[in-house]
């Protein structure tokens, strides 16, 4: 049932529906819904902006603004805009109204949220808003914010600001979910996700010859050049200590060996403060229709070993020791692990 205006307890209803929810994602659902549930909302539609991440590196076009629609849509084109009215526009300090271009009776409402911890993010409302309805939003816009910045502190790491863990385990659930329908629905589409695990090689020794804070300072170094290099289209995560992770979305094995590869030349080739050159391992497996993503990560692990075990500084995919280990049966004289 759509609702016109708020009694106090459906306002308090509204407060529990959005602090109960576990995680960010479920919080910009159950916000979106909310939003949606008002007479005089036609849709609402959450975005993250991934301009000034990247304005951190002097390399990157500063002013090209990149736009993800939430929730994820692996039919994405990468160089597609999103939405042309946040790509175009600064974002907005506070709520702000703009002409519906395909509806002249309505208009579009932009809400920011700005977080220390995470990409800038707007949500976008279409309806009709009169100055009751504006001071509404403003108020639970206040909530979600709140909500969000509570969110950021618990699933993003405080040193490089990438979500954590946590918020991977999450993400690759999400992701193998969207394969097992989509691969229903087209299994001649060889582009897939991959999910990469990327170790610092010799890392302790940094530690060791430079003190804890240059550690931090490489890790820190390596973070941003991961933001930088993978298409804002893919997903990265601090695992813990110097492992980071990426979901590369929507590629075929050989593009996805290139680009992991392309991303551990330019490791090598970086220069970090003070610690001058370092190399990263990397073991990659691809997300299929009915592997679980447990099993996904001990792939990864395991090629991540084998990168380790077989000189580091390189990129090992599951599937390719996978193929030399059945080939090594065959023979009886490979011994992989
Ligand atoms: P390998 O090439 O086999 O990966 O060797 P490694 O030295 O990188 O691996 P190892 O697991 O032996 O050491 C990892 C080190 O990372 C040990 C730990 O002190 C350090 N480390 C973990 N988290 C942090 C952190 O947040 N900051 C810093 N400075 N060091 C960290
Ligand atoms: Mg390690
Ligand atoms: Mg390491």
């Amino acid at each position: 049932m759509k609702v016109d205006s708020l009694t106090a307890s459906q306002c308090f209803a509204i407060a529990n529906e959005i602090t109960k929810c576990p995680d960010y994602q479920a919080l910009t659902h159950q916000f979106i819904e909310i939003l949606e549930n008002f007479c005089w909302v036609d849709s609402a539609s959450a975005f993250e902006i991934f301009s000034h991440r990247k304005q951190r590196n002097a390399e990157i076009d500063s002013d090209k603004v990149l736009v993800r629609k939430f929730p994820l849509d692996f039919a994405t084109d990468e160089n597609r805009d999103d939405c042309p009215l946040l790509s175009s526009h600064p974002i907005p300090k506070h709520i702000e109204l703009h002409p519906d271009p395909d509806n002249e009776d309505c208009s579009i409402a932009i809400l920011p949220i700005t977080s220390e911890l995470g990409p800038g993010r707007a949500l976008l409302v279409h309806g009709t808003f009169k100055q009751d309805e504006l001071e509404l939003l403003e108020q639970l816009l206040a909530l979600y914010r709140n909500q969000v910045l509570l969110h950021d502190r618990k699933e993003r790491d405080v040193l490089t600001r990438l979500p954590n863990r946590q918020s991977f385990e999450a993400r690759l659930t999400e992701v193998c979910e969207f394969y097992q329908k989509q691969l229903a629905v087209d299994q001649q589409d060889e582009r897939t996700s991959w999910i990469a695990i990327l170790d610092i090689d010799h890392f302790k020794a940094v530690n060791d010859n430079f003190g804890h804070l240059y550690g931090d300072e490489v890790l820190l170094h390596f973070s941003q050049l991961m933001e930088q290099k993978f298409r804002h289209i893919d997903f990265i995560f601090r695992f813990g200590g110097e492992e980071f992770v990426v979901i590369v979305n929507r590629v075929t094995k050989k593009e996805a060996e290139l680009i992991l590869n392309r991303f551990r030349l330019d490791v090598e080739r970086y220069a970090f403060p003070l610690v001058g050159k370092i190399t990263v391992s990397t073991g990659a497996t691809c997300i299929q229709r009915g592997r679980l993503p447990s099993t996904l990560l001990d792939s990864a692990d395991k090629a991540l070993y084998y990168a380790k075990e077989h000189g580091r500084n390189r990129v090992v995919l599951f599937e390719n020791i996978e193929n030399a280990q059945s080939a090594g049966d065959a023979n009886d004289d490979v011994e992989l692990f």
